[in-house]
């Protein structure tokens, strides 16, 4: 069976859409650790880093790279995590590939590993838009 995030990519699943290329989409994390928590994912289906064929590996980083200036623009974050989790033991949750970047604000006690709850979708409709217009 497709994954949630392969439903996601279909669009038979709404999500909040940052970017998308031939090999890759970022859409806002739907239960976000941080204000603008965005997930960068391979369209095909791999469970892991250790299943990715290098080149899509590497589309995966580009486009992380670009929706991670974007968000800097966006949002002025003191910093981000870059999280990436592999096995149900490290807390994958959905075994289709993904990287999560998360903002960070100087002392906010965020754990880029907790959630904060569902997010109002409009509100990730709205972030969704600004971090894409500022994506090069
Ligand atoms: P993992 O723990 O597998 O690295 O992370 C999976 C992430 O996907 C979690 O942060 C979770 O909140 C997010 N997520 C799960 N289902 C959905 C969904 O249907 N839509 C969106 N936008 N994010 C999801």
């Amino acid at each position: 069976m497709a994954s949630i995030f392969s439903r996601i990519v279909t669009g038979e699943i709404p999500s909040a859409k940052v970017y998308e290329d031939e090999h890759t989409l970022a859409f806002m994390d739907i239960n976000p650790a941080s204000r603008g928590h965005t997930l960068i994912i391979c369209k095909e289906e791999y469970p892991g880093l250790l299943d990715v064929p290098p080149r899509l590996v590497e589309a995966v980083a580009r486009t992380t790279q670009r929706v991670a200036r974007a968000i800097m623009t966006t949002l002025q974050p003191d910093g981000l995590n870059i999280v990436q989790n592999n096995g149900a033991a490290a807390g994958q949750v959905v075994f289709h590939y993904h990287i999560h970047i998360v903002p960070r604000w100087k002392g906010d006690q965020v754990s880029p590993f907790s959630r904060q709850g569902k997010a109002d979708p409009q509100e990730l409709q709205e972030l969704a838009t600004m971090i894409g217009n500022n994506m090069h």
